[in-house]
């Protein structure tokens, strides 16, 4: 689950890390106000940021400065209802510019393969991390915090120095600190700070001090871990929340979409990943990854059918059952129904063995539907009926 840069610099506050404040209005009238409280602290222009989650904001035109009340009024009017890669903004950060000297970047991801948290940081901040492997791989340093210890002091400091941040080492070191930190306390996949800036400060008198603060912020929480985490379920974006995402929570489903033609159900996630996989051999591109879980009911699969179905694309779905807890022949019922019920009618290659699989199969055959023994063979069906339907 993404969350709001505005929420994700909660979470960043929680571990002690420096983010200057900030506020979010949800319209002009709002943003005007919140400028005008950041102006009265005595700053010369504010930075307003549409909250989208999707990245590049910068260069869509989603962040501006404003100079005074009237100018950030007027910004935030033109940045709400604007279109940023698909998504119509709905509010606004509204927060001090701050004087930048240097954007850094700096991530902590979670590294699947050593099964530790990967931090990332390069001196060439403020651009897309992806365009830095391609042109500069060099510019990005790596290091592996210690899977039971965190981030220790000694690597931590050790990183703020190849990061280039031998002057503000206390701070990068904490600041890196934190990122893991932050990555542990909440269960999250991703923490990034892009840009992490060196910000010039001036107090009443004219003098200034650098400090090196957190200017954007991106997390990603593990889904599968939010049940440790009651407070996190406030942090979704309801405005920005896909309605078959919903559906599927609220059905209690994993469902993952995905780019191809074959729309897959089946019950247990390694199984799920194992039908992908034979989909592709067999030369199709699955739809999406479907678990419905074990014991699933007839309603259950009638959902599970609406969200495979919401998708344009599919053109043949491939069910795929191993009755334990869940009974094939309540599966075969479920698609029964759910093919009576339903608007649209794509090709359905089913295989059910396990619990109740006789039954299940007489069912399917009085109704119909195309049935398969094995795996291979269904996944072929699948593609094959699929390609007909395409042709
Ligand atoms: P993103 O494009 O979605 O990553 O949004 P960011 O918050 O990272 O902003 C993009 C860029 O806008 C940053 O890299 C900065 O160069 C610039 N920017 C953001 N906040 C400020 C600010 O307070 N002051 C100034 N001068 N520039 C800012
Ligand atoms: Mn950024």
């Amino acid at each position: 689950m993404k969350i709001q840069e505005a929420d994700a610099k909660s979470l960043l506050v929680a571990q002690g890390l420096p983010v200057p404040g900030w506020e979010v209005a949800r319209t002009p009238a709002e943003a005007r106000a919140a400028a005008e409280r950041i102006f009265a602290t005595g700053a010369d222009s504010v930075v307003i940021k549409a909250l989208v989650l999707v990245g590049g904001r910068g260069k869509a035109g989603g962040v501006k400065l404003a100079a005074d009340a009237d100018h950030a009024e007027r910004t935030a009017e033109l940045i709400l209802d604007m279109d940023i890669k698909g998504i119509t903004v709905r509010k606004v950060l509204v927060a001090a510019a701050a004087d930048i000297i240097k954007e850094y970047y700096l991530a902590a991801v979670l590294d699947r393969d050593s099964r530790r948290i990967l931090l990332m940081g390069s001196s060439e901040g403020g651009v897309e991390i992806e365009h830095v492997a391609a042109t500069n791989p060099d510019a990005i340093v790596t290091l592996h915090a210690h899977p039971y210890l965190g981030l220790l002091d000694h690597q931590a400091r050790s990183f703020a120095f190849r990061m280039g941040l031998g002057e503000h080492w206390r701070e990068a070191a904490a600041i890196a600190k934190g990122l893991v930190a932050t990555m542990r306390a909440n269960d999250a996949d991703l923490v990034e700070i892009n840009p992490l800036g060196i910000v010039r400060e001036r107090g009443a008198d004219g003098t200034t001090v650098d400090r090196l603060v957190c200017l954007d912020a991106k997390i990603t929480l593990d889904d599968s871990a939010l049940v440790r985490h009651p407070g996190h379920e406030a942090l979704r974006d309801l405005d920005e929340d896909d309605p078959t995402d919903r559906q599927a929570r609220g059905a209690d489903i994993s469902f993952i979409k995905l780019d191809g033609t074959i729309g897959c159900m089946v019950n247990g996630a390694g199984l799920a990943m194992t039908t992908m996989d034979l989909v592709k051999r067999a030369g199709g591109e699955p739809a999406n990854f479907l678990d419905i879980g074990g014991g699933a009911r007839a309603d259950k699969v009638a959902t599970a059918m609406r969200l495979i179905l919401s998708d344009p694309k599919v053109s043949a779905i491939l069910v795929n059952i191993f009755g334990g807890i869940t009974r094939g022949d309540e599966v075969a019922r479920g698609l029964i129904e759910a093919r009576r019920v339903q608007a649209r009618d794509v090709p359905m290659v089913v295989r059910i063995v396990g619990t109740n699989a006789d039954e299940a199969g007489r069912l399917l055959e009085e109704a119909n539907f195309e049935t398969a023994g094995t795996l291979d063979e269904a996944a072929e069906k699948a593609v094959a009926a699929s390609r007909r339907g395409a042709a």
